[in-house]
């Protein structure tokens, strides 16, 4: 798949997220993230309602279980047409292979290495897990690229140490991105939509930037043209 900046859908209904989406038409189809928030709200449906308008999507539900649950979730994903989705590398090799046998050929399955709200400090001293977290992070994608995963979720200030590790057909697909300027929120490993593109990420995942501005249409063709250079 193509370079692509994703719009994180995170709106609690149906509704918001299709009046949000109609903004669009006719100016460019983005590629949507629907995540946990809307999926619960409106379950498998929006998903349907959102590829029939012809927009990819990455589902974003972050699987964490033992093996054999992950592969009955992601069996019954197939077939709402998802192109992306993604599990827990923390849940370790097995289960992940796992998830990957119950999606089945088509969707590109990612892992979530660590969250993009987590830092150092917070790795080492609450989730007890020692060491660098560039070590942790490159670690978890290791493990993702051997049960057979075609990527993860990390930060982009990551991207390039996970190229260099799993290989640039590894994909990085990257939030915590804001605009220069723009309002950190509980994001902690941040960078801007241009430096992102500098440091090699393969897709952009930006939600607040975008969907609270003033002109989200606006907010989004800046972050493809930032990213894209298009
Ligand atoms: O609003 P914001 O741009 O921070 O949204 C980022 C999106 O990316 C959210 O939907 C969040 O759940 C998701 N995400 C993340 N960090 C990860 C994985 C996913 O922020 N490691």
């Amino acid at each position: 798949m193509a370079k692509d900046v994703i719009i994180a859908c995170d709106f609690p209904s149906k509704e918001r997220t299709l009046e949000f989406l109609d903004m669009f038409e006719g100016v460019r189809k983005p590629f949507v993230k629907i995540g946990m928030e809307l999926f619960y709200a409106e379950g498998p449906e929006i998903v349907r309602e959102i590829k029939a308008r012809g927009h990819k999507v990455f589902l974003d539900l972050k699987l964490h279980d033992i093996p054999n649950t992950v592969k009955g979730g992601m069996k019954s994903l197939t077939g709402l047409g998802v192109d992306m989705t993604n599990v827990h590398a923390a849940g370790g090799i097995r289960m992940m292979k796992a998830g990957l046998e119950g999606l089945g050929a088509g969707p590109v399955l990612i892992a979530v290495t660590q969250l993009t709200s987590t830092d150092q400090e917070m790795l080492n001293n609450e989730l007890l897990i020692e060491g660098n977290m560039n070590d942790v992070i490159v670690k978890y994608a290791l493990n993702a690229k051997s049960a057979g995963l075609g990527g993860v979720v990390c930060s982009p200030l990551e991207a390039g140490l996970i190229h260099e590790a799993c290989g640039n057909d590894f994909l990085t697909v990257t939030p915590g991105i804001r605009f220069a300027g723009g309002d950190a929120g509980d994001q902690a490993r941040i960078t801007t939509p241009e430096k992102a593109r500098e440091l090699g990420s393969d897709y952009i995942v930006i939600g607040r930037p975008i969907t609270q501005a003033d002109d989200p249409v606006a907010a989004y063709l800046q972050a493809v043209q930032d990213f894209l250079q298009e």
